[in-house]
């Protein structure tokens, strides 16, 4: 069928946001499984005709079961790749469970450490979104529900890496795209550690990718933006701030190579070592804005 307008059928839902106005991203919905407003937000899963399983949270899509192994991989193996040794972690935000459950998989990893300000986010994945949740079954994670901007100013020199799993600067994460919190995490870290956060698509938000890059750098002593494909999100884009306390440290140069075989036994399917190298490499509009 050719396009036209005013098309869009019942049963569709349909992502709209002042963050992106005038384009949408739009799917069939087989079911409403969930519908809630919790403290901090509105939550939706849905069932769909195309992309499984999906979560929505103030109208905004978190993750959708189709494709939301390549943004958890990213984050997660993206700064524990090019950590020398990280045995501590701390996730922020994550509270569907998908980036504890890559995290879990790198073998360096003892202890993770995960605080998520909406307990209705982990309530509703769990019984929804098993594939994900499955992440708070691991015997290393310790769970604790709060905001992870208040929880990091009374954590000193405690983690290697710290993975920032954030919704879009709307609500309650809105501190965690500020300065202020860059200083707090550069704070909360060992010597020589990492950070990763959730930082927005060029296509929609290069302001708010440019402005977080800077407050990375600011704080850490090498910053960089790396992406990856996830076509659910604003523009089939999303991507990610990472900042290393060691002066010596190659973002895009993964420590930890994984054998084909290593890949399979973790079910990495986005995540490899030439995937990591080239999340670095921009295009031109980006490549000097950001330079
Ligand atoms: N992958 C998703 C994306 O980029 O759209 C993010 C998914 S995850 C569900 C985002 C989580 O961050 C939400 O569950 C939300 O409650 C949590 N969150 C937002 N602000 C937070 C804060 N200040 N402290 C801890 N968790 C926060």
């Amino acid at each position: 069928m050719v396009g036209n307008m005013n098309t869009l059928k019942p049963n569709w839902f349909s992502e709209t946001c002042d963050m992106w106005p005038g384009a949408t991203f739009s799917f069939e919905v087989k079911e409403l499984l969930h519908e809630e407003k919790s403290p901090y937000q509105q939550i939706h899963v849905f069932d769909t005709t195309h992309l499984g399983k999906v979560l929505v949270l103030d109208g905004i899509i978190q993750c959708t079961q189709k494709d939301e192994f390549s943004y958890q991989e990213m984050i997660s193996f993206l700064p524990l790749c090019c950590h020398k040794n990280p045995e501590k972690v701390l996730i922020v935000g994550g509270g569907d469970g998908g980036v504890a459950r890559e995290v879990a998989k790198h073998p360096k990893v003892k202890e993770i450490v995960q605080v998520e300000i909406d307990a209705k986010v982990i309530e509703v994945s769990k019984k929804y979104l098993p594939f994900m949740a499955v992440g708070f079954e691991s015997e290393k994670l310790t769970l604790h529900v709060g905001d992870g901007f208040e929880f990091l100013k009374n954590h000193t020199a405690e983690f290697d890496v710290i993975i920032t799993d954030s919704s879009d600067p709307i609500g309650p994460a809105v501190h965690l795209f500020e300065e202020n919190y860059f200083t707090l995490m550069k704070k909360a870290l060992k010597p020589g550690g990492i950070v990763c956060s959730q930082a927005g698509t060029v296509w929609n938000d290069l302001d708010l990718v440019t402005s977080t890059l800077r407050y990375c750098k600011n704080q850490f002593a090498v910053a960089a933006y790396a992406y990856a494909s996830v076509p659910t999100y604003p523009s089939g884009q999303i991507g990610f701030v990472v900042g290393s306390l060691d002066k010596d440290a190659k973002l895009d140069t993964p420590l930890l190579v994984f054998s084909r075989e290593d890949e399979k036994a973790m079910n990495l399917r986005y995540y490899n070592s030439e995937v990591h190298k080239a999340a670095f490499t921009l295009p031109t509009f980006v490549k000097y804005q950001l330079a």
